[in-house]
């Protein structure tokens, strides 16, 4: 990664009150896509840029040109893939991935890159080997949180919320298991694929976005994340509201 921004890390510890874009957070210098055409995209936009990375919604094919990586966000799964269709994104983000591109899909995302679904809807892309189960923990009267311990993410739990969450039903020899709740997968990964049938950016822990950050870096064969980052990190960052939205 070039050093050409030594001039303004300096300016940003000399300052009393920096700002979380400024910091060269692991995500610095990547562009990661958000699709944005119905769920919580917001929510993942604001904890990517509070790692450094910048964003963009995505709603056309063209819009994934010289992205990263590429979030399919929670929300409602027969919507997105009805949504992906109108927009002619189902093909292109297909293409994406299967060209190198990294894609995290969070609950109805997890389902739109299954391989298939229990259900048989909505179309799936087929990015994954896994089949999911939609709502599978019952309904949004059902829906929790709980503390996990994620493979990768260190001994520390995870708080987990699940909103008519999905789980992973059944799961191909190639993808790795990271994390079971109630005896279900709900967190995975197969190459350059990650799911959670939870909502990590509804909380105030970034680290599973961390994870899909440090797997863009890996995927590039780049330095895990800027010098220094993690120091400043540890300095402390300011939390977030937990917003959970209502209508899922
Ligand atoms: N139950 C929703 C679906 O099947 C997913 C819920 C969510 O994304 N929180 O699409």
């Amino acid at each position: 990664m070039s050093t050409g921004n030594g001039t303004r890390r300096l300016d940003w510890i000399l300052s009393p009150e920096p700002s979380n874009r400024d910091l060269p957070g692991p995500g610095t210098g990547l562009t990661v896509g958000v699709l944005a055409l119905q769920g919580d995209f917001r929510e993942h936009r604001v904890v990517l840029e509070g790692l450094g990375a910048l964003t963009r919604e995505v709603r056309r094919a063209d819009q994934l040109e010289g992205l990263d990586g590429l979030v399919i966000p929670g929300g409602e799964s027969t919507t997105i893939s009805k949504l992906m269709d109108a927009c002619g994104l189902a093909d292109p983000i297909t293409a994406f991935s299967r060209a190198g591109g990294l894609v995290y899909g969070t609950c109805a995302g997890l389902i739109s890159v299954a391989r298939d679904t229990v259900e048989g809807s909505p179309p799936t892309l087929g990015l994954m080997d896994i089949v999911a189960r939609r709502n599978a923990f019952g309904r949004q009267v059902r829906s929790f949180e709980a503390d996990l311990v994620v493979e990768g993410l260190g001994p520390e739990p995870l708080r987990a919320v699940f909103i008519r969450a999905p789980w992973v039903e059944s799961a191909g020899p190639g993808v790795k298991v990271l994390a079971t709740c109630k005896g279900h997968i709900v967190a995975a990964r197969e190459g350059g694929v990650l799911v959670t049938a939870f909502h990590p950016e509804l909380t105030d822990d970034a680290r599973i976005h961390e994870l899909f950050i440090a797997m863009i870096r890996r995927r590039e064969g780049a330095a895990p994340e800027p010098a220094g980052a993690a120091q400043l990190r540890a300095a402390g960052e300011p939390g977030r509201a937990v917003a959970v939205p209502a209508n899922r």
